[in-house]
């Protein structure tokens, strides 16, 4: 699944490009992806304008004329395909088919721009989903979320972490960082980096993290995620940039996916270690 950095690139890599349009109509075969009948959207949608895309954790928002706003979830395999007369934006994940610059089986939405351009919503096993909200349906549905603040905003301060540290002295330090109602938008990759940069084991109770360490890893949050949005996000396996290449931020891992191998830091061996269902890495040596 894209974390903060990868749908931070896809969602800048839109912006230059769907900004300004207006939506002439709309399609979709799939109405689970819906919150309304294709009808409804259809007719709402007709006629309104792109004025701004925005992001709230792992999710896009296009803001439309007239106060409605489009919301993109694309959860395991989703993509973004923007056709446009002489480009192709993608992002997301990639296709076995490779990337195509047109509708294809896996496309599920398809939004026509009066321009004639156009944006596919592809996801072969269908978890993405696509919802319509008025301002204030939004606002709701982003608050029934109960999500923590995202990381890069003011709000993530080093006062703010260390209270919530406090609140919750059990938890282990990985899992608590992947956790959206802590803070939003750092999964299974910007946990190991972040866990590595602050010289700190994923598992470590939140109780025993000395003050030292706490603003390690505040600073690593910031820094690393603002490194791998300049980067244009990490690409493992299914994650691509909004232009549809690998997200060159992989070359920058230091010990995600990296078990077994040397650490580059001190040439140890990189232990895996499972949490909370999934698999992390961290260097047993630099990381106490
Ligand atoms: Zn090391």
């Amino acid at each position: 699944m894209p974390e903060l950095p990868e749908v931070e690139t896809i969602r800048r890599g839109l912006s230059k490009n769907i900004v300004g349009k207006t939506i002439a109509a709309f399609a979709s075969d799939t109405p689970k992806m819906l919150n309304h009948p294709q009808a409804f959207y259809r007719r709402a949608l007709a006629g309104k304008k792109i004025l701004r895309v925005g992001r709230r954790a792992k999710m896009l928002i296009f803001e439309l004329s007239q106060e409605n706003n489009l919301l993109f979830h694309l959860k395991m395999t989703g993509q973004l395909v923007y056709q446009g007369r002489n480009k192709c934006i993608i992002g997301g994940h990639p296709i076995k088919e490779g990337f195509q610059c047109a509708q294809n089986r896996f496309t599920h939405g398809e939004f026509v721009f009066s321009d004639k351009t156009h944006l596919f919503f592809n996801d072969v096993r269908k978890f993405g989903w696509i919802r319509l909200y008025s301002h204030r349906q939004l606002s709701d549905y982003l608050d029934s979320l109960g999500l923590g603040p995202e990381p890069l905003e003011k709000e993530f301060s080093l006062g703010w972490l260390k209270r919530a540290l406090a609140r919750r002295p059990k938890a282990k330090l990985k899992p608590w960082l992947m956790d959206p109602k802590n803070v939003v938008g750092i999964g299974n990759i910007y946990s190991d980096e972040i866990c590595f940069y602050a010289k700190v084991r994923p598992d470590r109770r939140l109780r025993d993290l000395t003050e030292k360490e706490i603003a390690a890893i505040y600073r690593g949050t910031k820094i690393i995620l603002k490194e791998a949005i300049k980067y244009e996000g990490t690409s493992i396996s299914d994650y691509v940039n909004a232009a549809g290449e690998a997200g060159a931020y992989t070359k920058k891992l230091k010990v995600y996916q990296r078990y077994g191998k040397n650490c580059f830091k001190c040439r140890g061996q990189v232990a895996k270690i499972r949490l909370g269902g999934r698999t992390g890495s961290f260097c047993p040596h630099c990381q106490k």
